[in-house]
This record gives structure tokens, sequence and C-alpha cells, in this order.
């Protein structure tokens, strides 16, 4: 069994988590006019690829085998060798090695995949709507050329099996099956969320090597996974694409714990999130909480074996954790289950820990909560706390139609004093939280809703000058229960507002986020200094002219905006 992953999900990205983002980041531009100046200098790259492989450095390897792996492939190999699985017949390869460990004996080849064809919602903003190709997208067709070449080289006849949170995406681009040749796409069937394969990886794989999911299933007969031969007529041309659906979630003790280093010390809490937006798939997963003794376990792991020193906690909304969504009155943050979760994670030695993600309304529910876990993991002017969390929009009218309990104990109308009390609270205890924004959200965006953003990004700039938070806008794309809409067009349908909110947002960045506080965090080493620096101009500056010089091109409506900010919302 060869599990593997392309090089933008194996990176440790120079020790800078949040830069695994850059693998959004376009690579080619195959329309670009050959006649241009930048295609003189540069051909089809656009981001270049010199400087992406610089911050996204490989990982450290053993003869071909990844020393450290995504948690989600960390978590197939432990479930593989808890149902019976030799360690001699499993390994997790690294991306460059991966033809190494393929050949005739090779049964399956299991590839996790979170972005594969770009069409995640950061991707697909900075690529136009996948008018270039993303390095995730690069990347990832590199890995599928190697194993397709090391099976024709050796005759291997292994099946190769692509999962992961981002497989939906090969609904879209049914080609793609094609040319990489897979044998089977791992599908949830809520709502086509990532599966949890690792409470029953062994019967998979068991499963896969017998051949029982080669033909679509008897229907007399029972099994755990369903598997559909799905056909898609594209441009004339017919493809098909076997999908192979596991449905079930496994209990926590049904979860394996991880044998082998993760990227980044990270390590899993929680799974799913009772908060119910509906652009969100996290939400249709019932909700587990890991005992403090299983986190710690992990962190052990990822410290023993890969001497890491911090712990990133994945969670959906780590304010939930300990709560029962349906008998806790008004998702009332249990603060004794936090505090004791983050004291047992400290207990482990680690120097530093940060949870993944979190909503606002959660961190000051309860307005002991982010001090007495700030003390717990010592944060500090020196040791600041990076946390994700949902802004969506400034739109009280969208924010109470698709995620009026995102703001639980909170009303809608009391959105925008949310944000503001919750960005003072956490920057209060040396928190920064990065907001993710989503634009043309259910197609349902008007312009009113773009200016209500722009208004209070910058009613908070004005009101509290010294606030840390970035902003990043996604484009919608349809997962969760708004599956069945269409994704945001960007590169057809950006209307005037709406590039005004994405201008505003990096605007924010590059003076209040980036150029203000890179410079902090690189102080100390001129590698850092230097590499924040180049960030600081890759993102800020750079953007900002794209837009103006787009403005530019689409017309007076456009470019009105863009004046407009600049001279009321700068
Ligand atoms: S709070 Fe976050 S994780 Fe939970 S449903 Fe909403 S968007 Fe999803």
């Amino acid at each position: 069994m060869v599990l593997a992953a392309d090089r933008t999900l194996m990176s440790p990205y120079r020790g800078i988590s949040l830069a695994s983002f850059f693998g959004c980041a376009p690579a080619l531009d195959f329309n670009r006019d050959h006649n241009s100046f930048w295609y003189y200098v540069m051909r089809n790259q656009v981001t270049p690829r010199v400087l992406f492989d610089f911050i996204c450095n490989p990982i450290d390897h053993t003869n071909g085998v990844a020393n450290y792996a995504p948690y989600g492939l960390r978590k197939v190999e432990a479930a593989l060798l808890r149902d019976g699985y030799k360690p001699e017949d499993v390994v997790v390869s690294h991306p460059d090695h991966v033809e190494k460990f393929i050949g005739p004996e090779t049964e399956v080849v299991g590839t996790y995949e979170m972005d594969p064809l770009g069409m995640g919602p950061v991707t697909m903003t900075f690529t136009y709507g996948r008018k270039q190709m993303s390095y995730d997208e690069f990347y990832n067709r590199e890995l599928h050329i190697r194993i397709n070449a090391a099976k024709a080289r050796t005759g291997s006849k292994a099946k190769v099996i692509a999962g992961a949170s981002g497989t939906w995406q090969y609904n879209y681009d049914p080609a793609k099956i094609e040319e990489y040749g897979l044998y089977g796409i791992v599908e949830g069937d809520l709502g086509g969320i990532g599966p949890e394969l690792d409470g029953a990886a062994g019967a998979f794989f068991d499963a896969l090597i017998a051949g029982e999911c080669d033909t679509a299933n008897n229907p007399f007969k029972k099994s755990q996974f369903k598997v559909e031969i799905k056909e898609f007529v594209r441009d004339g041309r017919t493809f098909h694409g076997r999908f192979i659906h596991y449905w079930n979630e496994p209990s926590v003790s049904e979860i394996p714990t991880i044998v082998n280093p993760s990227m980044h010390g990270m390590v899993e809490v929680m799974r799913g999130c009772g908060r119910g937006c509906k652009f969100c798939d996290v939400t249709l997963r019932p909700l587990r909480y890991y005992p403090v003794e299983k986190v710690q376990k992990e962190i052990e792991v990822n410290m023993k074996y890969g001497g890491v020193k911090n712990a990133w906690i994945h969670s959906d909304d780590i304010f939930v954790y300990g709560l029962n969504p349906r008998t806790t009155k008004n998702m009332q943050p249990n603060r004794e289950a936090l505090e004791e979760l983050f004291k047992g994670i400290m207990a482990t030695g680690i120097e530093h820990t940060n949870p993944t993600h979190g909503t606002l309304a959660g961190a000051i529910a309860d307005e002991r909560l982010i001090p007495n876990v700030s003390k717990i993991i010592r944060a500090s002017p020196d040791n600041h706390i990076g946390i994700q969390c949902g802004f969506e929009t400034g739109s009280i009218r969208l924010i109470g139609k698709y995620a009026d309990r995102k703001l639980a104990p909170y009303k809608p109308q009391e959105w925008h004093w949310l944000v503001k009390t919750a960005i003072k609270t956490l920057n209060e205890n040396y928190w920064v939280p990065a907001f993710t924004l989503i634009m043309g959200l259910d197609n349902d965006e008007t312009p009113e809703d773009s200016w209500e953003t722009i208004r209070l990004i910058h009613e908070i700039e004005i009101e509290q000058p010294d606030s840390k938070f970035t902003t990043t806008p996604l484009t919608f794309v349809p997962i969760g229960l708004l599956e069945k809409s269409d994704f945001y067009d960007i590169g057809n349908t950006m209307d005037p507002a709406k590039l005004g909110v994405m201008y505003k947002t990096w605007q924010h960045n590059f003076r209040y986020g980036i150029q203000k506080f890179m410079g902090k965090v690189g102080r100390d080493n001129p590698i850092k200094n230097w590499f924040f620096s180049q960030l600081a101009a890759t993102l800020g500056g750079v953007p900002l002219s794209a837009m103006e010089r787009f403005a530019r091109r689409k017309g007076s409506e456009h470019e009105h905006v863009i004046e407009k900010i600049k001279a009321k919302y700068w």
C-alpha cells in the first residue's frame, strides 16, 4: 500500500504554517499573449516557480519515506496498521520518491487530495476562477504523472485511488479522472464531504484488493462501500468515473491514534461542528470530541518521532469543544472543558499551541474564556496565537440568512458589534484572527451587501487603529447544504462592488497586516525577514495593482469603486 500526497501538502513551508496557502497561488497562465512582454520574460509562469519552490521547500525523508505527512494520511496509515496490515506493507512516500515504491507487488496507491484541481475557494480567487493553473493543481498533476510513469515502467497494476476532502472537484472536471488514470475516487454521501475512512481503512483496502469495488454494487449484497459509476458528457465526449461512497462516521474510539509525525505538529481534538452554517460541509458531520488523553498521545508521537515543539490543534470551532449543541442553551462555551483540554496539551511539554479555527461569537460568549485559555497557553507579545475565523460578510442580511447559529448566543443585528468586540478581546489577549470572507455567497450578494462589508472593515480600522487581523476573500463554492447552487464565477461576474470587497480586503492586509506586522515577525532572523518582505510585496502590492488594471479594463463603474475606496475607506 503506497500512500502519497503532492509537494504542496508535504512541505514545512519553512516553518510558517500559514504559508501553506501558497499552494493556492497561480502557477501557469496558458492564455498569456505570446507577443506580450510578460510572455517574453516569464513564458507561462505567473508566480515564479523558483520563488514558489523556495517557499514550499520539500519535507525531509528517509530513503524516500516521508518523515512528516498530512494528518489525514497519517490517520489512514494508523488505521491500516491497526486493522492488521504489516508495517512493511504500508509506506507513506515522499512525493519526489513515490516511484521507488511502485512495482508489480503494489496493490493500491492512495493519494491524499485537498485541492487537486485548484477549485478550492482560496485558489479560485487567486486564479480568477481557474483561468490559470494553481500550484495545488500543478503539483497534484505532477504526482499522478510520476505514479503513472512508474506503473508503466514496472508493469504495475496498482489501483490508484484518490481520497480526502477535495475529491468532489473531479465531478466538475471528469476528464482528469481519465488523464490521471484513477481507478476510483472516494466520496462521502453527505453533500460530498470527505469521508472518515480511518474508521474502516483495513476493510476498505481489503475490498479494493479483492476487486469488490470493480463494479457497481449488487443491491442484494450488503457493503459499507457503495460503488457508483458516474457518466459525464463534456464538450461532446463521455467520461466515466468510479466513485466509492462511504457514509459511516467512526466514534472517537474507532478513530485511530497516529503512529508517525504529522505535518506542522497538527493533531485533531474534534470532528464536526454544530453551528449549521449552510455554506459549510463540516457541519454535516456529527460532533465528536477527543478526550484529553487521546490528544496528548498524538502530540507525544509528534514530539518523540518528529522533534516537534508545537501542537496545531485542528478544530472546526474550538469554542464548541465539550458542549452538546442540542442541549446547550445558545451554544454557551464549555469553559471548564476547554481549560482542561489546553492544560492537558501544555502538560505534554510543547512550547506553543494554537487552534486552527474558532468562531468570534464563541470567543466572547464567556468573558473569562479567552483570558483564562491565554494564560494556560502562555500567550504573550512574543507568543501570538493565530486563529482562523469566519468573517464571511459584513451584510447583516446575508449572515442572518446563511449562518445565524454561527453568531449564537448573539443575533444577526449584533453582528457588527460582535466582530468589533471579538477582535478587541482576542487582540488584548495576544490572539490574531485571520479572517476569511465569502464573495458571491450563494450568488445572492447584492452591491449593498458588499458595501456593508467594506464599511465594516473600514470602521474597525478607524475605531481600533492598532487592531491586528487579516482578511482573505474567498469565492463561493457550492458545498454543504448549498451543494446544488452554482459556483460564484469570479472571472466573469465580478461586479464593481465585489471588486471593491476584494480591493478593500487586500488593502487592509497590505497596510494594516502585512506591512505593519510581517516586519515584526521576521525581525530576529534575516532569512525570515527577507521572506516576509517578499511575502509583503507579493501578497500586498501585486494584487492591488492587478485589481486596478482589471478595473481600468472593465470600465468606469469598476474604476469608480476603486477611487471611492481610496478616497473614503482607505
Ligand atoms: S462555524 Fe465554521 S465549521 Fe462550524 S458550520 Fe460554520 S463555517 Fe462550518
